[in-house]
């Protein structure tokens, strides 16, 4: 599960990670009134943020530095009538209905400050570079170098002399050393405290010296949080931080309905048991040219109701041009995806090619079941096996566009 910038700050927050104030507004109205309050309390310059869930919004412009009521004005118009795109959002971008606002800080220096887990070594491990604010996938490809990796012990966690030492390889000084050790610790505490996948700061800043700070303060300015949905259950505040508008409806749809969907770019519908027989047949789509609309597994034992609902999902995504159903029957029974088949053909209708392979438990009764419904489902067509089947929907699918 993603959460929001605004979300992320509150929890460093409260794990004690110095944040510049911020507020929440979700028209151009509330915008400005909170920018008039921060102008109102003397800073002089604030920033607007859009608040969804991808990065890059700086490059996109929808990160703005402003130092007037008009402008702040103009920025969230702008935010909050136009769609965001960047390099991590497609190029379909994204719909922006929250904004963040805050004081603007000023920055000496950016860095980079992630904890995520690291799959090679099966342990959390934290991520860091001197050359941060940028795009963090640049630097690795260009300068792998200046980014350092601390794994972190599975029961100790971060631990503090790791943690100096990285602030003096990141080339922090004087005060700055014991401010950025204290966030890395409370960083890493928050990650395992709340099951997170990722937390990213990107930036951590230094702000400029000033008489009250020598060395500047040292600040998160931007933080994004990812948690592991199957300990959600132990976090009953973390999962009311979910934001349903920031999700592809068709996805909350298919969760609701016990089934893993992904939307992806391609015009093939496939609806498949199991995750590892999902990938498969997507493979075997694409090696015989053709491109899957989706990734969806209606798990082990899906009622029919399930299956019908997958039919519904496939068909209401209008790029798919035609449909793949590959099942192997084990503890599902064929006939059970036969009979949802016939159902939604009634209730929701085949206009594209229908492919249907079918193996497994209670594959006699189910092919019987198609072949009486054959007639009034004309856009059907049997497979014999997998290959029989991608070729004859590739197939399809070509001669109908
Ligand atoms: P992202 O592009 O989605 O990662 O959004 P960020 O929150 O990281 O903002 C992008 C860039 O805007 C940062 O790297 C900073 O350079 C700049 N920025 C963000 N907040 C502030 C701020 O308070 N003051 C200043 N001077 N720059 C900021
Ligand atoms: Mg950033």
């Amino acid at each position: 599960m993603k959460i929001h910038e605004f979300q992320a700050r509150q929890l460093l927050a409260q794990a004690g990670v110095a944040v510049p104030a911020f507020a929440v507004a979700e028209d151009v109205a509330t915008a400005v009134a909170e920018a008039k309050k921060l102008f109102d309390a003397g800073h002089k310059e604030i920033v607007i943020k859009a608040q969804v869930h991808a990065g890059g919004r700086g490059k996109a412009g929808f990160v703005k530095l402003v130092s007037s009521l008009k402008d702040a004005e103009a920025a969230a118009t702008f935010m909050l009538t136009n769609k965001m795109v960047s390099y991590q959002t497609g190029p379909e971008g994204l719909v922006v209905r929250k904004l963040l606002i805050a004081a603007a800080e000023q920055i000496a220096k950016e860095y980079y400050l992630a904890i995520t887990i690291d799959r090679a070594r099966r342990t959390a491990t934290l991520i860091a570079s001197a050359e941060g604010g940028v795009e963090i996938e640049v630097v690795a490809e260009k300068n792998p170098a200046a980014i350092v990796k601390v794994p972190l012990h599975p029961l100790l966690g971060l631990q503090a002399f790791q943690a100096r030492e990285l602030a003096f390889r990141l080339g922090f000084k004087g005060k700055q050393v014991g401010q950025a050790v204290d966030i890395m610790m409370k960083v890493a505490k928050v990650f395992r405290d709340t099951d997170a996948s990722l937390v990213e700061i990107n930036p951590l800043v230094v702000t400029p010296a000033d008489e009250k700070n020598p060395d500047g303060r040292v600040l998160a300015l931007d933080a994004k949080f990812q948690f592991d949905d199957n300990a959600l259950f132990r976090h009953p505040d973390l999962e009311k931080m979910f934001d349903p508008t920031e999700e592809n409806p068709a996805e909350i749809r298919a969760h609701e309905f016990g089934l893993s969907y992904v939307a992806l770019d391609g015009n093939i519908g496939c609806l498949v048991n199991g995750a590892g027989l999902a990938m498969a047949t997507m493979d075997i789509v694409k090696l015989h040219g053709g491109e899957p609309a989706n990734f969806l597994d209606v798990g082990g034992s899906a009622s029919e109701e399930a299956v019908t609902e997958a039919f519904r999902i496939i068909l209401s995504d209008p790029s798919v041009k035609g449909i793949l159903v590959n099942i192997f029957g084990g503890i599902m029974q064929c006939d059970k995806i036969a009979r949802a088949i016939v159902t939604s053909a009634k209730n929701v209708g085949f206009k594209v090619p229908l492919v249907v392979r079918l193996e497994g438990t209670n594959v006699a009764a189910a092919r019987q079941i198609l072949a009486d419904a054959q007639k009034e489902i004309p856009a059907m067509q049997p497979a014999t096996d997998l290959t029989d089947a991608a070729t004859r929907i590739v197939e399809a699918v070509r001669k109908a566009g």
